[in-house]
């Protein structure tokens, strides 16, 4: 299955892809990630990149094409993907559908995470990552067991320099001047399906899950390879 988790940041796209790729045995492709990783290794990419990612601005559209691409034509991708954070403006949108017709693919599903501006201001200022697995946490809503560290590999958690207020604000902006066009982009396509995000996460997980059990139902027998 390809799959599209759209939505402001802060939405919880990054918990529910870490989640739903292992319980479906996806690849999680998030492009946030993807940049930061080449902003740390000092890449031709990533210092390209790093002004746009620490004023909370879009990367150059050919800049996050050329990582995406390089990285779904990995071998663990051939069985499906969650894309989390890309597309993100509607020229990514496109190139992703060129990308996957190419391969003789397509899109499945698109969720798109609505929430509100207040609980993406409360999720993002309290959000802390792992410094060594990447794993997320939450001060108030998924605090790890000890303070600052992780409880699945005893990295040091810290704070996204761009999920300081003024940064976050400048993201939402953003969102919506650029990438909220996508939502009626992909209704058109009839593959976008909304999730509640304000939810708690339990409740999100099953809803995505409950989706993905009826789609796979609902498509012809020739796409199993059956007929
Ligand atoms: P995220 O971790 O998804 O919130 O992304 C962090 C930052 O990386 C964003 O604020 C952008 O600067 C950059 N970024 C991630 N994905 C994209 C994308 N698809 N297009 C442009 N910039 C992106």
């Amino acid at each position: 299955m390809r799959i599209v988790f759209l939505g402001p940041p802060g939405a919880g796209k990054g918990t529910q892809a870490e989640t739903i790729s292992k319980e479906k045995n996806l690849s999680h492709i998030s492009s946030g990630n993807l940049l930061r990783e080449a902003v740390e290794t000092g890449t031709e990419t990533g210092i390209k990149a790093r002004d746009y990612i620490e004023k909370g601005l879009l990367v150059p559209d050919q800049i996050v094409v050329d990582i995406i691409k390089e990285r779904i034509l990995k071998d663990d991708c051939k069985e499906g993907f969650i894309l989390d954070g890309f597309p993100r403006t509607l020229s990514q949108a496109k190139v992703l559908d060129e990308m996957l017709k190419k391969l003789g693919n397509k899109l499945d599903l698109v969720f798109y995470f609505a929430v509100s501006k207040e609980s993406v201001v409360l999720r993002l200022s309290g959000r802390r990552i792992c410094s060594i697995c990447g794993a997320n946490y939450h001060v108030k809503y998924v605090p790890s067991s000890k303070d600052g560290i992780c409880d699945k590999c005893g990295g040091k958690l810290y704070q996204r320099a761009d999920d300081k207020l003024e940064t976050v604000l400048e993201r939402m902006r953003v969102y919506h001047e650029q990438t909220e066009d996508l939502i009626e982009y992909y209704r058109k396509n009839d593959i976008l399906k909304e999730i509640v995000s304000d939810a708690n996460i339990e409740t999100i997980t099953k809803n995505i899950l409950d989706i993905i059990k009826s789609n796979l139902k609902y498509k012809p027998l020739i796409s199993f390879g059956v007929i």
